[in-house]
C-alpha cells in the first residue's frame, strides 16, 4: 500500500552510518539518503553506499543517494587556544592566514573574501549566531567590531549577506569529492552556495550526465536568477541554513514559497531543507512549530522534505522519519492542500505526452482511479506524471535501475526494476499484478500510461484505464 506521496530525504552521518540504522531508516520511510561531503573521510562514506544498495536489494526497492558537495564555504581559520572569546564592540583585524597570530586577530585564509569587504559590510559567523561589521577596509587592513559577544571557534563558516563573490562554484575538493562521488555511482549531486546559473553549467560540463543535479538555492544572487538554475537544474533544494543566514528571517519563508512555485511551474523536483524538526536532535518529539514546518512544505507541494542534524547526529533518526512520515501521511489526507495543484499551464507548450499526463490526472479524479501505472524508459512518462500531481500514487516500471533510482526522488513515484513490455495484454497484465503487489483492491481502477510501440523510448501515447483483477475487462 503506497500512503505516502511527498518524499523524505535522510542525511548520513555518525547516528546512521551503520548498516542496521540505514535499514531502520529505510524501513521507517527514507527514500533518498544524502551524503553530506562536507564530513565525512571516502573509505567511511563508500562503506555508507554499499550498505544502502545492500538494503536496496534485500527490499527490491530503488533508492536514491546524492552526495552533497561542499561548495565554496568560506571558514575562518584556526586560533591557538581553539576559540576567540569576542567581546562586545571588540575591535579586531581580519587577517589572510590559517593561524591567528594574538587574539585581536581573525584569521580568514580567503583572499576573494577580504578582497571585496568595503566599510559598513556585515559579516555573518558561525551561521549567524555571531556578527561583525567592517569599520576600516583599506589596501590589506582590514578591521572589523564586533556586534555580538560570543566565543568565535575554528573553520566556523562566515557569510557576507547579500554580496555575490567572484569564486567558482567548486572548489578543489570539491572536484575530488564529485571524482569520487561519480565513481560511487550515486544518483544526484547536489551543488552548495550556486550563485549563478553558469555555476550549474559548470558542474553539468564535469558531470556530463553521470549524475542528476540538486542545486541548492542559499544565496540571494540565486534567487535573483532562480528561473534560468532551474532551467538547467534536475532538481532545486531550499537550503534554508544558509539561506536564514544570508537573508532576513522573514524573507525565507516567502523565499521558499516563491521556489516551490518556480519548480512547480517548471516541472523540477523541490526539497524543502534544514531545521525541520530540530529539536529531535535531542528529543524524542519534535515542537508543534517544527511539525507545522513540515505540514507546510506539503501543502505549498514540496516533492520532498529534508532531514539533517536529526538524522547524521541526532538521538532518535529512526523516530524523527517515522514522525515525519506522519506528518507528511496526515496533510496529505486533506484535499485541500495545494500539493495537489496542478502547475500553471498559461504559456505551456503542450506536446502529446503533456496532454496525456494532463488527461490522466483529469481521469484519476473523476473515475477515483486508486494507481498510476507509467511505463518508461527514460522516466519521462513518470516525471511529467509527477509534476500533474494525480490523486492516485504513481507506480513507474522501468527495465533502468538507474532510472528507477533517479525517480525516488519525485512527488508520488515509487519506482520498480522490471522487463519492458512487448504487448498490449502484456502491459495490463503486468500493471495489474503491479497494481496488486502494491496494495490494489479487486476491482479498483487504475490508469496505465505507455509509449507506443513499447521498449522505445519516445513519447507517451498510450492511456489505458482497467480494473484491478479482471485485466481482459
Ligand atoms: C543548508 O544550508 O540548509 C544546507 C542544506 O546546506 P548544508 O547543510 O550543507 O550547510
Amino acid at each position: 500500500m503506497i500512503k505516502r506521496l511527498c518524499k523524505i530525504v535522510a542525511t548520513i552521518g555518525p547516528a546512521s552510518a551503520s548498516p542496521s540504522m540505514l535499514r531502520l531508516l529505510r524501513d521507517a520511510g527514507v527514500d533518498v539518503f544524502r551524503l553530506n561531503m562536507s564530513h565525512g573521510e571516502h573509505d567511511k562514506l563508500a562503506k555508507v553506499v554499499a550498505a544502502i544498495r545492500e538494503i536496496e536489494r534485500e527490499t527490491d526497492t530503488p533508492i536514491a543517494i546524492f552526495a552533497d558537495l561542499q561548495g565554496p564555504k568560506i571558514r575562518t581559520g584556526q586560533f591557538p587556544e581553539g576559540a576567540l572569546q569576542l567581546r562586545y564592540g571588540g575591535e579586531y583585524r581580519l587577517e589572510n592566514t590559517y593561524m591567528a597570530s594574538d587574539d585581536e586577530t581573525i584569521p580568514i585564509p580567503h583572499p576573494e573574501l577580504l578582497n571585496v569587504l568595503e566599510k559598513g559590510d556585515i559579516l555573518k559567523l558561525d551561521d549567524g549566531k555571531l556578527q561583525v561589521t567592517v569599520t576600516e577596509a583599506s589596501a590589506g587592513d582590514i578591521k572589523v567590531r564586533a556586534d555580538t559577544p560570543g566565543a568565535l571557534s575554528d573553520r566556523k563558516g562566515i557569510n557576507l549577506p547579500g554580496r555575490r563573490l567572484p569564486i567558482s562554484a567548486l572548489t578543489d575538493k570539491d572536484r575530488t569529492d564529485l571524482d569520487f562521488a561519480l565513481d560511487q555511482g550515486v544518483d544526484y549531486i547536489a551543488l552548495s552556495f550556486v550563485q549563478q546559473a553558469d555555476d550549474v553549467k559548470e558542474a553539468a560540463d564535469l558531470i556530463e550526465g553521470r549524475a542528476g543535479i540538486i542545486a541548492k538555492i542559499e544565496k540571494p544572487s540565486a534567487v535573483d536568477c532562480l528561473d534560468e538554475i532551474i532551467a538547467l537544474a534536475d532538481a532545486i533544494m531550499v537550503a534554508r541554513g544558509d539561506l536564514g543566514v544570508e537573508c532576513a528571517p522573514e524573507d525565507v519563508p516567502l523565499i521558499q514559497r516563491r521556489i516551490i512555485k518556480a519548480c512547480r511551474n517548471a516541472g523540477k523536483p523541490v526539497i524543502v531543507a534544514t531545521h525541520m524538526l530540530e529539536s529531535m536532535v535531542d528529543s524524542i518529539a519534535p515542537t508543534r512549530a517544527e511539525a507545522s514546518d513540515v505540514s507546510t512544505a506539503v501543502y505549498q507541494g514540496a516533492d520532498a522534505v529534508m532531514l539533517s542534524a536529526e538524522t547524521a547526529i541526532g538521538r532518535h533518526p529512526p523516530t524523527a522519519v517515522a514522525i515525519m512520515d506522519r506528518i507528511i501521511v496526515a496533510t496529505e489526507r486533506d484535499e485541500t492542500s495545494q500539493g495537489y495543484d496542478r502547475i500553471s499551464d498559461d504559456d505551456h507548450d503542450y506536446t502529446t505526452a503533456d496532454a496525456m499526463t494532463a488527461s490522466a490526472r483529469r481521469i484519476a479524479e473523476v473515475l477515483d482511479c486508486k494507481l498510476a501505472i507509467a511505463y518508461t524508459k527514460t522516466g519521462s512518462t513518470a516525471r511529467r506524471l509527477s509534476r500533474d500531481r494525480p490523486r492516485a500514487p504513481i507506480i513507474a516500471a522501468t527495465p533502468d535501475r538507474r532510472v528507477a533510482r533517479n525517480l525516488s526522488l519525485y512527488w508520488g513515484v515509487r519506482p520498480v526494476v522490471t522487463d519492458d513490455i512487448a504487448h498490449f495484454h502484456e502491459m495490463i497484465e503486468k500493471a495489474d499484478s503491479l497494481a496488486q503487489a502494491h496494495g490494489g483492491v479487486e476491482g479498483e481502477r487504475i490508469i496505465i500510461l505507455a509509449g507506443y510501440p513499447f521498449g522505445r523510448r519516445g513519447k507517451t501515447n498510450t492511456l489505458k484505464i482497467s480494473r484491478i483483477g479482471m485485466p481482459k475487462d
